[in-house]
Order: C-alpha cells, then sequence, then structure tokens
C-alpha cells in the first residue's frame, strides 16, 4: 500500500543510541540535554535566534493566540489543515475567513482589509504546503490596523523566502514536527518569534507558567517536547538534506511527466522543501475517477486540504467560493523520501490515463 507520505524511520540502532543518553540520565522529558540539544541544532540549520519545542503543532498555535491577548475576530485562511481553525476557536475567537489566491493557495491579502472590523485582533494564516503567504503585504496590513500576526508554518521546515528563514516572519510563526512532515519527532512542533519579551511569554505558557519550582509567571498549560521525542528528532535531523535532496528529484519526475493539470504556484524567491505534491484537476469528478483508479491499484493519496474550512459543521461562515474550489479538485500525490520510481511511473500512468 503506497500512501501519501511514509514516515522517515532512520535505523533503530541509532535511535536506541541517542534514548541510551535519556536512560544514563535518568531524565525522560522537562527540557532534557535532549531537547536542549535538539533546539541547538535547529537553530544553527534554520538560521534563526531562537525556538522553543513542542510536543505537537498545534498547541504553539493556541499558545500563540492566547500568549498575544487575542480576542474578538481573528482573519485566517479557509485552506488549511483544521487545526488552524480549532485553534483559533479552542481559544475563544471567532475566524473571520478570507478567501484565497487561487495560484498560490495562501489568504488572498488583497481581500483582507475587507474583513477587517473594530472586533478584529489578529491575522492567522497557513504558508499551505510550504508556500509562503504574502508576508510583506500581510504585515503592512497589520501595522495600518494595530494587528498581530501568526503564521502556521507547519509545513515549513527548512523554507526560506528572500533569503530568510520562513519562521522570522510574523509576531508568531509555529510548526509542526508530526510523524507526516518533512522533518519529524513523531509528535512535536515548535515556536518562533524574533521578539525576546514575547520569547519569555511563549517559554512560560508552554511550561504550566512556571518561574521556576515555586513561583509563576501566569497562566500556561503544558506543550513540552519530551526527550523521546526529541531523541526521533536528533536521530532523523542528519539525514534532512538527503531527504529533501530526494524529494526535490520526486517532484520534478512528477512534474516533467503529469499533464493536463494544474500545479501549485510557488512564490517569487523562495526557496522550498517540497513538502507537498498537489494536483489540482479540471473537476471533482476527474479527482475521483483518479482516486478511484489509484486506490485500485493501492494508491492511496490524500485529498489536502478537503473540505474548505469554511464548511466546518461548527462554524457559520461566509462560503470562501475559491477555496472551496480548489478544495474540492486538490489530490496530494505520493511524495516521500526513497519513493520508488517504478511504483511512480504507474502513479503517473494511471494519472495521465484516467484524464486523457
Ligand atoms: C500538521 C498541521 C498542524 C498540526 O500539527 P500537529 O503537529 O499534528 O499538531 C497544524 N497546521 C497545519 C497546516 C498542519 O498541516
Amino acid at each position: 500500500m503506497i500512501n501519501v507520505t511514509k514516515t522517515f524511520l532512520p535505523p533503530q540502532e541509532e535511535y536506541n543510541a541517542i534514548l541510551k543518553r535519556a536512560w544514563n540520565a535518568g531524565w525522560i522529558t522537562n527540557r532534557g540535554a535532549l531537547v536542549q540539544e535538539l533546539e541547538e541544532k535547529l537553530k544553527t540549520y534554520l538560521k534563526i535566534p531562537n525556538i522553543i519545542v513542542t510536543t505537537n503543532g498545534t498547541l504553539p498555535l493556541q499558545i500563540a493566540i492566547k500568549a498575544l491577548g487575542l480576542k474578538g475576530e481573528i482573519i485566517t485562511t479557509p485552506f488549511s489543515y483544521v487545526a488552524t481553525t480549532s485553534s483559533i476557536i479552542w481559544e475563544g475567537c471567532t475566524p473571520v475567513f478570507v478567501d484565497i489566491h487561487p495560484e498560490y493557495f495562501t489568504i488572498d491579502e488583497t481581500k483582507i482589509e475587507a474583513a477587517i472590523t473594530p472586533k478584529t485582533r489578529g491575522i492567522l494564516a497557513t504558508h499551505v504546503f510550504g508556500n509562503p503567504c504574502a508576508v510583506e503585504e500581510i504585515e503592512a496590513i497589520a501595522k495600518r490596523h494595530n494587528l498581530k500576526v501568526i503564521y502556521d508554518a507547519a509545513h515549513c521546515f527548512g523554507v526560506t523566502y528572500k533569503n530568510k528563514s520562513i519562521f522570522e516572519f510574523g509576531d508568531v510563526s509555529t510548526c509542526s514536527f508530526h510523524a507526516t512532515k518533512v522533518f519529524h519527532t513523531g509528535e512535536g512542533g515548535a515556536m518562533f518569534t524574533n521578539n525576546t519579551e514575547l520569547f519569555d511569554t511563549l517559554f512560560y505558557h508552554h511550561n504550566f507558567g512556571h518561574n521556576g519550582p515555586l513561583d509563576f509567571y501566569g497562566l500556561g498549560v503544558n506543550a513540552k517536547m519530551s526527550e523521546l521525542q526529541a531523541a526521533m528528532g536528533l536521530v532523523v535531523f542528519p539525514y534532512i538534506d538527503e531527504i529533501i535532496i530526494d524529494r526535490k528529484e520526486i517532484v520534478r519526475y512528477y512534474k516533467e511527466h503529469l499533464k493536463n493539470v494544474q500545479l501549485l504556484k510557488l512564490r517569487e524567491e523562495t526557496q522550498w522543501n517540497f513538502s507537498y505534491f498537489p494536483v489540482i484537476f479540471k473537476t471533482e469528478e476527474a479527482l475521483l475517477k483518479v482516486q478511484k483508479d489509484l486506490n485500485e491499484n493501492s494508491v492511496y493519496p490524500r485529498r489536502y486540504f478537503y473540505p474548505s474550512l469554511d464548511k466546518l459543521p461548527y462554524i457559520e461562515a461566509r462560503p470562501c467560493s475559491i477555496s472551496q474550489d480548489i478544495s474540492r479538485r486538490i489530490l496530494c500525490l505520493p511524495l516521500f523520501y526513497n519513493l520508488d520510481i517504478e511504483i511512480q511511473k504507474n502513479i503517473i500512468q494511471i494519472i495521465n490515463k484516467a484524464i486523457c
């Protein structure tokens, strides 16, 4: 069975060797040596000033909303994973959807200002599939209207925009290290900010609000990454360049051989991480036919992202027609380290045949 992704697992001995360090130290969580080492390695690799690793990629979104004190409406994208929207609601705020750009699939910055009301407090946008939002325009809008900006950069490990880590943009940026992502710790994530005061607030929020064992800065939650997760990160980390180079070649091959489909348009000056390979068909019927033919050959692509989040059952929102349309027609094809070329050829052949 070939799925949309396959978790990269290094040789188990390498994981065991790192776990041994946790055993020897008798320390398996609460920011031990492995978490700290992982943070240092990631800072250097990503060329970012700071990072807080977390137990998943969803809590950082919730913590960012909380730490920035957002209460009211948050402008957001309908084309993302559900965690983007659910975090807003979980924090007691109201998501206000702004439709997406039909080719970049990120929030359409030209439509943001029309959605701002006196209750708007922030913007939470996703660099979907690792494709950067129009960060400069969004920053200008936020400045004009005194709004905070959070980027859900769950898909963005290693992405740079204008030679800067994409994690440097926004008041807070978050990432996911879930097993399905380009870099992973099984479950895991991270948050980033360039503001040192905000960094301290994010930090205590992820550790129950603690200021030492006997005192508290304020309200917090538990979003700490464990040593067991960090150990996974430390064994995956040395392979990351190899993983990305391999994915790049798979993407190149798909692009060269797939016919009559729309592909993701990357924003100019982006150095991408080849995180997903979305294909947009002319109609939903064409997508369903392709999906059926692939499934019959034990290939299971995923409908990322469907449904458009403005259609979630617990939401009342103005419909976003572009996002709904793209959601119905987009399919992410298998893309992972060591995807067999013969399997890829077969996938391409099935798709080209189904839509010819
Ligand atoms: C994966 C993902 C998340 C959530 O990350 P977890 O680590 O699974 O909690 C959030 N937003 C987007 C866009 C994602 O794809």
